[in-house]
């Protein structure tokens, strides 16, 4: 297809808005999926996106239209429409798809306006200077206000609310007109058809048949089904074994020219060779350089996961060996615990990325699995002039600190006018610092925070939702780091340090972490023969401290004589539940009392 011909575009909203919902529509009106196999939410392949709504991968469907009314009726296009990861952990995933996009629709549930998802992906799409047709989904239901969200839409992109186009994802009313327009206002790709060959990796997906699946946007030139493919950020080169489209399942192409979207199969087997964001190049002809804006992809956020059982670690090792095919930003290596014993300290790009790959190891792999604490990547700079990397705060250096640097986030929050002083003092009170707020409406407010990663990462979400009751709405990306007066926190179990509860913290809620976790250990652990002191610790001093006192234990005791069956169960039962004790130092914990006390910290 010639460039002339072609439109790529992307639909970027906030969760629930009905992204899913309305690519369903387009897909029906475009006949690319035939009626009796449509199922909703037809691109959100995997099962956990279908179940939580989300979008986890990027997809991109071929779709051909036909303009039905206004000035270029009969014109026939060919539309790409790249579906974008809607989370915040994905910010880098979703800039390389709206990247591979000349034009964004911006989708508003008519009933809710304007959220912090849809703010953030449009600061994303401008980025990338997209043309963006602001779209009014939902118009359907009795509590849609088009008008006044055409209003906000207006105000927010500089249009005129008539140009809001109104849809219902759920019907189909304005989606014919919806494509149509797509065609006439977002321009047509332009490339160098003559020039070398460069596409750009918006995506990569590990399929068990046929290897890693590689989808691309071609920007100049053109890529053949014989040629050898080049890795740019590598120099990697790759024999291919199939090139083609998507529409809605994948079918082979002879060729992939300017402005096209498709994918390649090189028989790579991990999607680490094939990294979104890189430039693909043919070997014989190689571009000299490389599209802009490519990046490694960079774990924020670090948790040990360890299995509950200790001989399911072998499982665990090559349940995540398998998903790290799938996935290039998983990293993780072994790492030992006195209190959970063999697991892996693993790094992800965010929390729900944790989650994500928690909950597949738990359903896919069946394996049951205790995670530590997350906590963020710390940059420790020694006196000296040493500099050393922390991802583990057991691993917080013992010499001699110079500063700390910590991850920091550009949050925007969205909330009604009402709970602004709820917001504001909810992040005061995790360090933020306010850099503008906004108002979108008479009702309606905008604010901007940078926030320390780690202050986000435990319970923010929950929190913002609680005090403004479900209002406010969060997204955010990351804005590098800043020198913070943070301290380590250690744990001690009768004198001895229990790594899986150290952290890292700021100097001010080092006291609060402490008695927190110290008054849950007091009550998680049974007595023991002797007093165990439960002690919270900055180095060597102590910040907090609990007791659990001592008990001489004689289960006997409670059985009067007589059941001589009864006391042998008894004694039984004890046998079983010291195999569940886990020795620190000579305190005897059940493995129980370190699950309670991190899953709920
Ligand atoms: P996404 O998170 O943006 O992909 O949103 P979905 O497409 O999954 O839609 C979220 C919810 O809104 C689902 O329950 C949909 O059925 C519903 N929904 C989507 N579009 C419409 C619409 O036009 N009208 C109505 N009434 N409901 C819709
Ligand atoms: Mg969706």
């Amino acid at each position: 297809t010639v460039p002339a011909h072609i439109r790529n575009f992307c639909i970027i909203a906030h969760i629930d808005h009905g992204k899913s919902t309305l690519a369903d529509r387009m897909l029906q009106l475009t006949e690319v999926v035939d009626p009796r196999q449509m199922r909703a939410q037809y691109l959100d392949r995997m099962d956990i996106e279908r179940e939580r709504g989300i979008t986890i991968k990027s997809q991109a469907v071929r779709m051909p239209w036909t303009v039905r009314e206004g000035e270029r009726t009969g014109e026939s296009v060919i539309l790409n429409m790249i579906d974008t990861p809607g989370h915040v952990d994905f910010t880098y995933e979703v800039s390389r798809s709206l990247a591979a996009c000349e034009g964004a629709v911006l989708l508003v549930d008519a009933a809710q306006g304007i959220e912090a998802q849809t703010l953030a992906n449009l600061y994303l799409a401008m980025e990338n200077e997209l043309h963006v047709i602001p779209v009014l989904n939902k118009i359907d239901l009795p509590a849609a206000q088009p008008e006044k969200y055409a209003e906000e839409l207006a105000h927010l992109i500089g249009c005129q609310p008539e140009d809001c186009i109104r849809v219902s994802g759920k019907t189909g009313l304005g989606v014919p007109y919806l494509l149509d327009e797509i065609v006439r206002q977002f321009p047509a790709p332009v490339g160098d058809a003559d020039a070398p060959a460069r596409a750009m990796i918006f995506d990569s997906v590990y399929d068990i048949y046929r290897g890693v699946v590689t989808y691309v946007r071609v920007i100049d030139g053109r890529i053949e089904a014989r040629d050898r493919i080049k890795m740019m950020s590598t120099g990697a080169v790759h024999e291919l074994l199939e090139i083609g489209v998507i529409s809605p399942e994948m079918v082979k192409a002879g060729a992939l020219s300017v402005g096209e979207v498709g994918y390649l199969i090189t028989g790579v087997k991990d999607v680490r060779q094939s990294r979104v964001g890189d430039t693909v190049t043919i070997n014989q002809r190689p571009a000299r350089e490389a599209l802009g804006g490519y990046k490694d992809p960079k774990p924020m956020v670090y948790s040990g996961l360890y299995p509950i059982d200790g001989s399911d670690y072998p499982a665990l090792r090559d349940a995540l060996d398998k998903l790290k095919l799938n996935d290039a930003a998983l990293v993780y290596e072994p790492e030992t615990s006195a209190a959970l014993g063999f697991g892996f300290r693993c790094g992800f790009l965010g929390l729900l990325h944790l989650e994500i790959i928690a909950e597949r190891l738990e359903r896919e792999f069946n394996l049951d699995l205790i995670s530590t604490a997350p906590n963020v990547v710390y940059r420790v700079d020694l006196e000296g002039g040493a500099s050393v990397v922390v991802t583990n705060p057991s691993e917080y250096p013992t010499g001699k600190i110079h500063q700390v640097h910590e991850p920091t986030v550009k949050a925007t929050v969205l909330t009604p006018n009402d709970y602004v002083g709820a917001v504001m003092e909810l992040c005061q009170g995790r360090r933020g610092v306010l850099q503008g707020m906004d108002y979108l409406s008479a009702d309606r407010v905008e604010l901007r925070y940078t926030l320390p990663l780690a202050e986000i990462i435990f319970d923010f979400f929950d929190q913002l939702k609680s005090k403004t009751k479900g209002y406010a709405s969060l997204d955010y990306e990351p804005s590098g780091e800043q020198v913070s007066d943070l301290v380590k926190v250690d744990i001690l179990l009768h004198g001895d340090a229990v790594d899986a509860f150290s952290a890292i913290v700021h100097k001010d809620k080092a006291y609060a972490y402490g008695t927190t976790i110290a008054a849950k250990l007091q009550k998680l652990i049974p007595r023991q023969q002797f007093e165990v002191p439960i002690q919270a610790a900055i180095g060597n001093r102590v910040i907090a401290r609990e007791t659990i006192r001592a008990i001489r234990k004689d289960v006997l005791a409670k059985c009067y004589g007589g059941d001589i069956s009864r006391k042998r169960k008894l004694l039984e039962k004890q046998k079983e539940g010291k195999k569940r004790m886990k020795m620190v130092g000579r305190v005897e914990v059940p493995q129980e009392a370190f699950i309670a006390a991190l899953s709920t910290s």
